[in-house]
């Protein structure tokens, strides 16, 4: 009987590494007896597969439907090679081949498998840091490619004979998992507590629980950096674990036990189940139903919930009495999450009880990612552990840029061939720590990836961190606009690439007219915008001061509708403000002093938080929109008067509002009014530029639509009538995508001056 013999080569790219790809490749192409062998390179997995060619056939579909769960396949090149009669199957070392380079794998929470290997692997029982080719750290501990142990933080741990058979074993969960170790040979925790430490993990255990339970608070060094955590029922706990991060006024992260403890204290569909239980385990925003203690969530409806991820908390949760911990990122105000152990025991030391660290070292920070699910669609709000580095896939070549992002939550972005790498959430760059974190994660990227810019693009605001760093660079620079970036980077996720309505919505960008922007009608494409209709200019009193004080823009609004005789109004929030500061403020307007212009939508929301006396003072970025928000009243179909010419002015729309306040109209309605109105506005601005200008496809960005109630609204609206709406999902709708957009704009501009 004859056979037909052919060979092929295969390469594979996309995220197939770390992610037990080269085991799936050897029982694939065993079960089908094929011949060969499979290597990683940093461009990618090469397989040589020979044999019977229907088997291959079997084998490359048995590809497309049995990948390891994490890993992403973006292409399969096959090209015909010569048959060698290889017998078997093999392994091959790796080789360092060219500055190409595949994916790294994000970190993945520990498997099932695992878990349950903890209770019977004798070399592993109650091992916390056990891991396999399914499940473990990842990012963190990588230092360069390609992805082996000995480029890893592992690299100091030696294998015992017993886990070296297992990484050795073809056949074993954990061939070739790069962290695999156990008790013998692997990291170790360690207790620190009164000056006292403890190494044993059955004592750690019970200690840590039953300082917990006594209300204390414990510094616990996570995946990616060190968290602080307490009980999340006890208020007395939660108020110090705040004074602890220095008034630190956001609502805190908590973990849950279990999915079945987190849904007797929040609401969760299933999109939010989906995701709250993935591989990724980030923090889901979710609907609360029973009470926490009362700081955790100072006063919103939500809860910011999680599930266990490590080990560690599986064996936390066994032994605690409380149904959930808030687990909050350990720094210190605005600083980077902390990750190394010494600094974490000098910053933290006097803050918390006790410090709980372990000796294998964290080389990239990643803090906990945060999404929220919005018309059942997740989307990312803070992009960090469990989904960066995975890059984005592109239409376009954006090969050599770097964009450096925006400045108070920053991200940046490099470009590699057609892929997008967005930087994990580096913070508020103001912060000269952040601002360092920046400049040493732009370098680790640089290497990790092989990447070398030779272009660069920032924001076009003057005195942001990251257009300096642009310029010092001493690169070529390209200048974007804040609110063009945040319509491209949402455009470049669904590969559009045509003119578009953006509406682009948030606190404060940089315009090109010298003004402060934020409530934006653009019509754009990648390249550039103009710019078709925006908010009414008003000042901002105090610059930057306006945005930690919102009752200055309530005044500013104020004064623009009323002159001077708003004072003579009867509005509580008025009471809380002393006179002579309000006074200073008109003058200020008056007299064009430190009051630049402002079109932002984000000051709007200030302004009425504040005239409503929800939030006249801000402790956090963008708490008074969130208040207002959260201020809602359900239902409610009522709105206020606006009107849209050449601006769009909410000069109506206040004096709805303050006749609401003197009549005692309910804040909460006002409030749900206030929302409707600006869906109105939104719906009738973008309905009249599409049917004069044709076009059908919408684009929703900026860090207001964060906002759920508006959202949601907007884009069930703007279909119902017909048209096609796109809004971030994979990207921060906030200022952490700037970057992306950025990029792809230079890209853009690039490949037209060419042609
Ligand atoms: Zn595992
Ligand atoms: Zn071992």
């Amino acid at each position: 009987m004859s056979k037909n013999r052919i060979a092929y080569q295969i390469q594979v790219r996309g995220l197939v590494q770390g992610v037990g790809f080269r085991p799936f490749i050897y029982r694939i192409a065993s079960r089908n007896s094929l011949n060969g062998w499979v290597e990683n390179r940093n461009d990618g997995v090469i397989i040589h597969v020979e044999g019977d060619d229907r088997n291959i056939t079997k084998f490359l579909s048995d590809f497309e439907t049995e990948a390891p769960p994490v890993s992403k396949i973006q292409s399969i090149d096959k090209t015909a090679a010569e048959f060698t009669g290889f017998t078997g199957f093999d392994i091959v070392k790796s080789s360092d081949v060219s500055g190409e380079i595949t994916e790294i794998s994000p970190d993945i929470a520990v498997c099932s498998e695992c878990l349950q290997d903890m209770k019977k692997q004798v070399h592993r029982i109650d091992y916390p840091f056990i891991n396999c080719t399914n499940c473990g750290p990842r990012f963190t501990i990588i230092k360069d490619l390609p992805y082996d142990r000995h480029k890893t933080t592992m690299s100091g741990f030696r294998m015992c004979d017993e886990c070296e058979r297992e990484y050795l074993d073809i056949l074993d969960r954990r061939f070739h998992a790069q962290p695999v170790a156990c008790s013998q040979c692997g990291p170790w925790y360690r207790l620190m507590v009164n000056g006292k430490s403890f190494t044993d993990i059955a004592t750690i255990v019970q200690q840590v629980s039953s300082m917990i339970g006594d209300g204390k608070i414990i510094a616990i060094k996570g995946l990616g950096g060190f968290f602080i955590a307490c009980d999340a029922l006890n208020q007395e706990a939660v108020e110090r674990l705040r004074k602890a991060k220095d008034r630190d006024g956001k609502p805190f992260a908590v973990m849950f036990g279990s999915l079945d403890t987190l849904k007797e204290f929040a609401r969760l569909n299933e999109a939010e189940e989906k995701e709250i239980t993935s591989w990724r385990r980030p923090i889901v925003l979710l609907e609360s139903k029973k009470p926490l203690a009362r700081d955790v969530s100072v006063g919103f409806q939500t809860v910011g919930a999680m599930l266990p991820y490590m080990p560690f908390h599986y064996m936390l949760f066994e032994r605690l009495t409380t149904p959930a911990i808030v687990l909050t990122s350990g720094n210190i105000s605005e600083q980077p999450i902390l990750i190394d152990n010494d600094t974490a025991a000098e910053k933290l030391s006097g803050r918390v009880d006790a410090l709980l660290d372990y000796n294998r070292e964290i080389y990239n920070r990643t803090d906990d990612s945060v999404v929220m699910v919005v018309n059942d669609t997740v989307r990312s709000v803070r992009r960090s552990r469990g989904f960066v580095p995975s890059s984005i896939h592109l239409g376009m070549n954006v090969d050599g840029i770097l964009a450096t992002g925006a400045e108070l939550v920053n991200c940046f972005c490099l470009g590699k061939g057609n892929q997008a790498i967005m930087s994990q959430h580096i913070g508020d760059l103001k912060n000269l720590e952040t601002y360092r974190f920046f400049h040493e994660t732009i370098r680790q990227f640089q290497k990790l990836f092989r990447l070398t810019p030779v272009t660069v693009v920032c924001d076009m605001h003057p005195d942001y961190l990251s257009t300096r760093y642009a310029e010092e660079s001493g690169l070529e620079v390209i200048r974007v606009q804040h609110h063009h970036a945040h319509i491209v980077s949402c455009m470049a996720e669904y590969h559009l690439d045509e003119k578009v309505i953006g509406v682009s919505m948030d606190g404060i960008g940089y315009g090109d007219d010298g003004h402060i922007w934020g409530g934006e009608f653009l019509l754009c494409d990648l390249a550039d915008y103009e710019r078709s209709c925006h908010f009414e200019y008003i000042p901002m009193p105090g610059g930057d001061k306006a945005t930690e004080e919102p009752w200055r823009m309530a005044v500013a609004y104020l004064y623009t509708c009323y002159g001077e005789e708003f004072l003579n109004l009867d509005l509580p929030f008025l009471k809380r403000i002393d006179e002579s500061a309000v006074r200073l403020v008109i003058q200020a307007i008056e007299k064009k002093i430190n009051t630049p212009l402002t079109s932002s939508a984000g000051r709007l929301f200030d302004a009425i938080a504040a005239m409503t006396n929800i939030c006249t003072h801000s402790d956090f970025h963008a708490e008074a929109p969130m208040r207002l928000e959260s201020a809602i009243e359900p239902d409610v179909a009522g709105q206020y008067d606006f009107t849209i010419s050449e601006e769009i002015s909410f000069r109506e729309t206040v004096r709805g509002v303050v006749d609401d306040m003197q009549d005692n109209v309910p804040v909460s309605r006002i409030a749900a009014k206030f929302h409707n109105t600006i869906i109105s506005v939104i719906f009738a601005a973008v309905s009249e530029l599409a049917e004069k200008i044709g076009i059908r496809k919408i684009v929703l960005s900026g860090g207001t639509f964060q906002n759920r109630y508006i959202l949601e609204r907007v884009e069930k609206k703007l279909s119902d009538a017909g048209l096609t709406v796109y809004s971030p999902r994979e990207v921060p709708v906030n200022d952490g995508g700037i970057a992306l957009g950025q990029l792809v704009v230079a890209a853009k501009r690039r490949s037209k001056s060419c042609v």
